[in-house]
Parts: C-alpha cells; structure tokens; sequence
C-alpha cells in the first residue's frame, strides 16, 4: 500500500521516532512547500499522537496503517478518519487569516481535558495566516500549555510566523515533491471527470463503497483540492507583491487564466464543502445524499471553462 503522505519518508521516519520515543515537544512546526503533503501529515501525525494504541516498535503501530505512524484500529484513530475526534482540533484560516477568534476558541479548549486520548491535539493550518493578535494569543498557549496538549502548525512560509512562535515549536522540514509525485497518493482524484460527470453517477458510484473508502476518497478529495488552493495562493502573492515566486505546483495551469482570488475563494468552499460532507456522513446521513450534495457544490463552486 502506497503511503497517503508519499515522497516524505524521511520526515515521517522522524515523525515516527519521536512517537516511538514517547518524548513529545508540546509543539510541532511542518513546514514545506505548497503540494508537499504537510496538510496530511500533520493529521496522520496528530492520529499517532491520539491512538489509543502506542506500542513499541513492530508492535500494533505497523499494522495497517498508512505511514506507520497509528495502529489505524482503535476508537481514536477511527473518530480522527471520520472527523469527529474530541481531542482533535483544527483551526484554519476564515478567509485569508486566523483571526482571534480561533485562538479564544483554543483558549477554552486548552482547558479541558481530553475525552478519549490521553492528549489533546490543536493543528493550525497555514500558521503564517495568523493575525499578529492571533499569534501572540497563541503564543501564551505555547509558552505554558498543560501536559496534555500538543499544537502542530503547518506554514509554506516559515518567515511570515513570528519568530517567537517558531522558537517554541519544534521544526519538521518536509522536502518540495517533484512534478507529479503530489498525485501519488492512495486514491485517485480526477477533478476534470468529477467537474464533468454527472452528481448522481457520481455519487451512486462513492455511496457503493465501504466506509472506510468513503473517507479515504474524501481525505484526498480534501488533500486535492488543498493543493489547488495552496496553488491559487501563490499565484495571488505573486501578483500583488509583484515579485517573482517559484511556483511549487506544476499541472495547474487549468488556473492560470483566472484571477488568484477567485480561485481561492472557490477552492476554499470546496474545502468547507467537503468538511460538511465528512460532518454529515460521521452524522450517519444518508451516503447517497451527502455525495449528491457534495459533487453538486463543486460543479456548482469551480466556474472554470471544462
Ligand atoms: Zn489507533
């Protein structure tokens, strides 16, 4: 079985080494370019840190799982597939940032203890998208959190994170992916078919498979349509600070005729699309429905010429 985070091997080793140890930083840093698979790392990372299963090395952690990183099996590893883990918590950028808000909410989250896991895991996505207010509410949390809690940020952009931040987690350095490899994951995800086909083929064919399939297609649904997005969002830098920014995604060129910020808007609300979809199947809604639905909202939000 390929690994969902592949091309990274040496950072999921590292990943690994640290989960085996038992010695874990409250704070974790995994940066890497856009299309580098730090977005899913960082959840298979949080699902090792959940698993209700940690052995040592060749024991229950091998089996099964996609990097090794959980055992895959138990209650935790299987809420964090469905999104619907307590002690998981994501915090994403509204828009273009990370505004206060999402750090009041982690405030009153810290300060319960975890449910299921004898951790609780908070992964911002897109750290350098935290407003400075943001950032420095997050910054009280890093300095003192209770035992229980570990943070794992992502960032393309490490430099655009306040340094004091930066300093108080520990950095994973995932490697740019060569042209094509971000393709390499478990399932295949044609957008062009999915934008063409018709929603209710579509979804009579994803309502058909097993849960399991259901949530790995939807993970690289998500992991898809991240790429597309981080894409867009280097386009849109690129065209406002008017400098010359190598663009890590290669294969998207379906977006070059359209302005970045309508792109990211769209690609976000797939996003959001799909997290509603995730929400109603672990809600045990009818499959059929919520795939409907889904594939209607992409064909309905992605305007490009097909
Ligand atoms: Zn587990």
């Amino acid at each position: 079985m390929k690994h969902i985070v592949s091309g990274q091997e040496v950072a999921v080793k590292i990943l690994k080494a640290i989960l085996k140890s038992g010695r874990v930083a409250h704070a974790y840093l995994l940066k890497g370019p856009a299309g580098s698979g730090k977005t899913a790392l960082a959840r298979q990372f949080a699902k090792g840190l959940l698993c209700l299963n940690p052995g040592p090395a060749g024991s229950g952690l091998e089996a099964g799982a996609d990097t090794g990183l959980s055992c895959n099996m138990c209650e935790s590893c299987s809420r964090v597939d469905k999104g619907s883990h307590p002690d998981l918590l994501i915090i994403e950028k509204e828009g273009t940032s990370i505004r206060i808000s999402a750090s009041h909410g982690m405030i009153m989250e810290v300060l319960t203890r975890p449910l299921i896991s004898k951790r609780k895991v908070f992964i911002v996505d897109d750290a350098e998208a935290l407003t400075a207010e943001a950032a420095n509410a997050l910054l009280k949390l890093l300095e003192e959190p209770p035992a229980y809690v570990n943070f794992i940020l992502t960032t393309s952009n490490e430099t655009a994170i306040p340094a004091t931040v930066v300093s108080r987690c520990q950095v994973i350095p995932l490697r740019a992916l060569p042209t094509g490899a971000k393709d390499d994951v478990d399932v295949e995800v044609p957008v062009d078919a999915i934008l063409r086909a018709s929603p209710v083929d579509l979804a009579l064919e994803h309502s058909k498979a097993d849960s399991q399939d259901r949530h790995r297609f939807l993970a690289a649904l998500e992991l898809r349509f991240a790429q597309r997005l981080f894409s867009a969002a280097m386009g849109y830098n690129r065209d406002e600070s008017g400098e010359h920014m190598e663009c890590e995604l290669h294969g998207e060129h379906e977006m070059s005729g359209k302005g970045g910020d309508i792109a990211l808007m769209e690609n976000f609300r797939v996003l959001r699309a799909i997290t509603r979809a995730r929400r109603r199947l672990a809600a045990n809604t009818n499959p059929f429905l919520v795939f409907c639905t889904l594939f209607m909202d992409i064909q309905k939000l992605i305007t490009e010429e097909i």
